[in-house]
């Protein structure tokens, strides 16, 4: 058995980000500066978007992209049960309605025929989550968006990486919303990005994001000498500092590379699994990059001899730490309580909250890492 534990979703953090925060701190400047600008200007090359607007996290990225949208109480906003709570709460933060439509029983990814099922007068948005990096279903949605008149914001906290029939995520919905969470694909520690080729709304992105200032505050105190700033609107402290950015400008040059390497782990799991007791993720659609940002085992209790939470507890003692992606939101005390949500209004997305678990997947992973982790799944369901 493996000695030190293998912590689920650990970041690999490298030389030149560790000295490009320790310039950052011996400059003093910590906050909203040059190496953010820095970082959205790559990130705008690297998603083809006109505009990226760095903020502190995804969850920022949602409550902005709603808030220059202008929703607002009655409205209604669709989105999967499949996802972080984050998707949620940040329409309820605006003031509006979740509404949730379920899954596909192969992909786990929100079900355009449901989306149109559930679009009444008071709709006004979709959120689409690309789950685990592999796209949305975007030409459906794109087409049902247009004929609604709806604003489409993708959820791309999974999918830094990921292409959909020759387009980059980032550029092409309205909006598109980016996390540099620790666990995701690159990390900034806390961060998050929105792109849009709007400028109207990257504007105000920008200008909500520092207290409603109007434009450039940021450089308020630099060395061009003071400048006089104006509150526009009562906006929020969602801005990325430099400190962090210090970070992503280094991660976001490897993306790539390490794509290569989260594809290798990715077919060593395929090979190593296929002949157990347990459903594996689904083949990649033609056309589209998967971000391989999760790889998530289906166990059903029935096949396997051993119910999903038994078998992290396995691997737990094991020394492998495991993740489970999502507790679906409709089975959440909070969104139960206030929209009534029983486990069997969206079957697909129940059964995939009871089975599913995300393994091991970084490029900071040694190959015995990913030895140690299939060893200990062969000897875990050989031992039932
Ligand atoms: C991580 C995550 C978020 C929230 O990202 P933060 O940067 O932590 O706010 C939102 N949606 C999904 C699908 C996520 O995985």
């Amino acid at each position: 058995m493996r000695e030190n534990y293998l912590v689920f979703g650990s970041p690999l953090i490298q030389d030149e980000e560790i000295n490009e925060v320790v310039q950052s701190l011996k400059t003093g400047w910590l906050g909203t500066g040059p190496k953010v600008a820095k970082f959205e200007e790559e990130f705008k090359q690297y998603t083809g978007a006109k505009y990226a607007l760095a903020v502190n996290s995804c969850t920022a990225a949602l409550h902005l992209s709603m808030l220059v949208l202008g929703l607002k109480p009655g409205d209604e906003v669709i989105t999967t049960p499949m996802t972080f709570a984050a998707t949620a709460n940040t329409i309820i933060h605006v003031g509006a309605t979740p509404v949730l439509v379920d899954c596909d029983p192969e992909t786990q990814l929100i079900d355009p025929q449901k989306i149109e099922d559930a679009i009444t007068p008071r709709t006004r948005a979709i959120i689409p989550v690309h789950l685990t990096g592999r796209p949305c279903n975007m030409d459906a949605i794109e087409d049902i968006a247009q004929r609604h008149n709806l604003t489409v914001i993708e959820d791309a906290a999974h999918a830094i990486e990921t292409k959909y029939k020759g387009k980059k995520v980032g550029n092409i919905s309205r909006l598109t919303c980016f996390s540099f969470y620790v666990t995701k694909n690159i990390v900034t520690g806390e961060g998050g990005m929105v792109t849009t080729n709007d400028e109207d709304l990257a504007n105000k992105i920008k200008m909500y994001a520092l207290h409603g200032l109007s434009r450039d505050a940021w450089k308020r105190f630099s060395d061009d000498g003071y400048k006089h700033y104006q509150v526009v609107f009562p906006g929020y402290k969602y801005n990325m500092m430099d400190l962090q950015a210090a970070i992503g400008i280094h991660q976001l040059r490897r993306v790539d590379k390490w794509l290569e390497r989260r594809n290798e782990i990715w077919t060593m799991y395929q090979q190593a699994f296929a002949k157990l007791p347990v459903e594996l993720p689904p083949a990649d659609e033609a056309d589209t990059t998967h971000a391989r940002h999760l790889y998530t085992l289906m166990i059903d209790k029935e096949k396997a001899g051993i119910s999903r939470d038994e078998f992290m507890g396995k691997l737990h003692q094991k020394n492998i730490g495991t993740g489970v992606h999502y507790l679906g939101i409709h089975l959440h005390p909070y969104y139960q309580d206030t929209y009534g949500y029983k486990p069997s209004d969206f079957p697909n997305a129940t059964w995939f909250s009871e089975r599913t678990v995300s393994l091991p997947l970084s490029a900071k992973l040694s190959n015995s890492d990913i030895e140690d982790v299939i060893t200990a799944i062969h000897e875990t369901l050989q031992g039932v």
